[in-house]
């Protein structure tokens, strides 16, 4: 490259950079990815690192976000707010961390506190004598918008604080990634336009110029920073978050004080694929030395702090071509289309394959095969499509008429958006599910029994539903391609030892339309045995909370339909068993409280689930706001975490005994 190349290279640069700012700052409408827009700064950062004579004081990477939008009153802040350097790889982060130690030779590793980035909108609120006087959007960081009004709706935001003192504090405006899907489930419904991202909705929402729309919405604000005059407030950053908990503000539980550079890796590892477990967006880390006065030391460049960094998690969005669309059928008969896609690395993985939902969603993304299309990759494993590329026609892809596993011409029940294969009993993509699922671990859990076990028993015509599963005999086995004495010997025990499922596991093996494990769970907690669910009518299954009128429905017509009947008795003769939950109430101390265990305990599962049920307590397959206890044993999953970020109370196996002592036995 030339010098007029870089010049003017550099140039274009910005020219872009600019156009972006003013789309995502003023108009909260991004139309580039944030990944996109990293790539172009990092190239301009490093081009004018190369070539500092061609550093103007107007480049982006000399200031702070944007100018104001229009309509909203421009005010001056008090004490300046900064951007973030980011990184997006640990060696620049061990370059960060490096440079600054080199100011504090003789010091053992510095002491720094690792927070989550939280993906809103910074604020900037000013209190006088504990009273909420001013909010600000940070604007260029210099000159603010004044949003006071919207800032005084959100519940989170204390307008009067736990101590009388005067003080700056910052933080993270931010919407629920639920709220976020709710939102724009509405606005797809009243005609409006979609936010691009939880993000974007929080900025929209808030930046209303009526702050009755801002009430409307669930917005949430996380305080990171604490500003005072008072130099005894506090002396280090963790200190500072305490005092912002004490005085009334939500801080965001999963920062954690840590010294010298490895252990802020550990998080940024672990925060990675943690993340989508949370119902906040968070686009990164923030890495911020603990000492006030070594942050006074070290101050700032033109946009950014010395003394904190960001370190940024791969892209969790990405462009990609559709290559095709796979129309799979499931237990349910439902028809599902599938993305293939060109693979490409997103958020860690190479994604090749994404979730189209049903034929309407392709509809409204107006998408056919050789789209370019973004995914993204949130809170489910299973990447989704969230548009095309604009001005980018192919068509739209045409929904199937007939079953592509029977032939069958699909129907679309009255007010549903999924297509059916209604050929319930003929259809072998269906029956083959059916099996497959009843086999798999959320259902009965039979060791062994996969696709291609059950591709290869109904190939040879052993079994024709779940039921069948029970007479197979190791010789059975032993006729199927590749399975030695061994293997089928397992095979047969691993069955045979699945004949006593809670109820839980019965009902949710059964493959009832809409109904999952926690349906299945809120069932089994109401009706001791199998007769009295089969015999249970709509009014008598909609008493039960979380159940409405089409669960009801689904169970009802379920068991009876006179095919799923001869299934049923089937089950029965084989001596498949539920265990149902006939046992005697002892007490009622655990009345109205729901329990999830998660990790090892000294005792199966069921044990634990017994005496919850004998204490009148119920038991949940998953945490929610709703969830009054979380029993984790060793090595406890992604409920344990959710529970700590939901505020559950967590026991210990010895605190569960503690809170039921005396009375389990008596
Ligand atoms: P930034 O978002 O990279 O980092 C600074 C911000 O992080 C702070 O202002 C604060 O709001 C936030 N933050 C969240 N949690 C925090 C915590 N715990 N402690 C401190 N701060 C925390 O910087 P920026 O200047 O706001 O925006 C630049 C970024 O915005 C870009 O890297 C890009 O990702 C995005 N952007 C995208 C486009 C686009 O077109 N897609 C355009 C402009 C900017």
């Amino acid at each position: 490259m030339t010098f007029d190349d870089v010049k003017s290279r550099i140039e274009e640069l910005k020219a872009i950079i600019r156009e972006n700012n003013e789309a995502y700052y003023v108009f909260d409408a991004p139309k580039i990815t944030d990944f996109e827009y990293d790539e172009l700064y990092r190239e301009l950062k490093r081009l004018e690192e190369e070539f500092p004579e061609l550093i103007t004081e107007d480049s982006p990477t000399q200031k702070v976000g944007d100018k104001t939008a229009k309509g909203f009153n421009e005010i001056q802040h008090r004490y300046r707010l900064y951007s973030l350097d980011n990184s997006n790889n640990y060696e620049d982060l061990r370059k960060w961390y490096d440079r600054v130690k080199k100011e504090y030779e003789n010091e053992p590793d510095l002491e720094l506190v690792v927070e989550l980035k939280i993906d809103g909108l910074s604020c900037a609120l000013s209190y006088e004598n504990g009273i909420l006087k001013i909010g600000a959007t940070r604007g260029n960081g210099i000159v603010g918008e004044n949003i006071t009004d919207n800032i005084k709706v959100i519940k989170s935001i204390p307008q009067k604080l736990t101590k009388p003192i005067n003080i700056e504090v910052r933080g993270e405006v931010y919407m629920p990634v639920s709220s976020f899907e709710r939102l724009n489930e509405e606005n797809i419904e009243n005609g409006q336009k979609e936010f691009a991202n939880p993000r974007n909705a929080a900025a929209g929402s808030l930046r209303q110029l009526d702050s009755k729309i801002t009430a409307k919405r669930d917005l949430h604000f996380f305080a990171y920073t604490a500003i005072s005059e008072d130099k005894n407030l506090f002396k280090t950053h963790k200190q500072a978050l305490d005092l912002l908990s004490e005085l009334g503000f939500e801080v965001n539980k999963n920062h954690k004080l840590v010294k010298g550079i490895n252990p802020v890796i550990e998080q940024c590892e672990k925060w990675e694929t943690e993340r989508f477990n949370l119902d906040y967006a968070t686009d990164g880390m923030v890495i911020k030395i603990n000492d006030i006065s070594k942050q006074n030391e070290l101050g700032y460049t033109a946009r950014a702090p010395k003394w904190a960094t960001a370190f940024k998690f791969p892209p969790e969005e990405v462009w990609t071509k559709l290559e095709g669309i796979e129309l799979s059928v499931g237990k349910t008969g439902a028809v599902t289309p599938v993305a293939l896609l060109q693979p490409v690395q997103l958020a860690g993985t190479i994604v090749k394959r994404a979730s189209l939902h049903n034929f309407d969603e392709i509809e409204r993304l107006q998408i056919n095969i050789g789209n370019e299309v973004l995914i993204k990759k949130a809170a489910e494993i299973i990447p989704k499509v969230i548009r095309k590329r604009e001005n980018d026609d192919f068509g739209i892809y045409k929904a199937p008429e007939y079953c592509p596993a029977c032939g069958t011409k699909l129907i679309k029940p009255e007010g549903e958006v999924v297509l059916y294969c209604p050929n319930t009993l003929g259809c072998p993509s269906q029956i083959k599910g059916k099996i497959e699922y009843w086999a798999s671990k959320e259902a009965m859990d039979i060791d062994g029994i996969g696709s291609s076990i059950v591709d290869k028993l109904w190939e040879k015509g052993l079994i024709k539903d779940f039921a069948d599963l029970y007479k197979l005999t190791i010789d059975d086995f032993m006729t199927l391609d590749l399975i030695k004495e061994k293997s089928a010997d397992n095979l047969y025990s691993a069955i045979q030892n699945s004949k006593t499922p809670t109820m839980t596991k019965f009902l949710t093996a059964l493959s009832i339309k809409l109904i999952g494990k926690e349906t299945a769970d809120l069932i089994a907690n109401e009706f001791p045995t199998l007769e009295d669910i089969k015999n249970a009518k709509i009014e008598n299954l909609i008493q039960i909370d979380g159940i409405g009128d089409k669960v009801a429905k689904s169970i009802v017509e379920f068991f009876n339909d006179e095919n799923n009947k001869i299934v049923l008795e089937k089950l029965e003769e084989y001596g498949v068993k539920p265990q149902g939950s006939a046992f005697e109430k002892i007490s009622n101390i655990f009345e109205g409280k729901t329990f999830v265990i998660t990790g090892t305990l000294s005792k199966p599962r069921n044990f634990f689930e017994e005496q919850i049920k004998k204490l009148g307590g119920k038991t949940s397959s998953s945490v929610s706001k709703k969830t009054s206890y979380v029993l984790a044993g060793e090595n406890p999953g992604s409920k344990f975490d959710k529970a700590s970020t939901l505020g559950v109370i967590i026991l210990t196996e010895r605190d569960f005994q503690v809170l039921s002592e005396g009375k389990i036995n008596e």
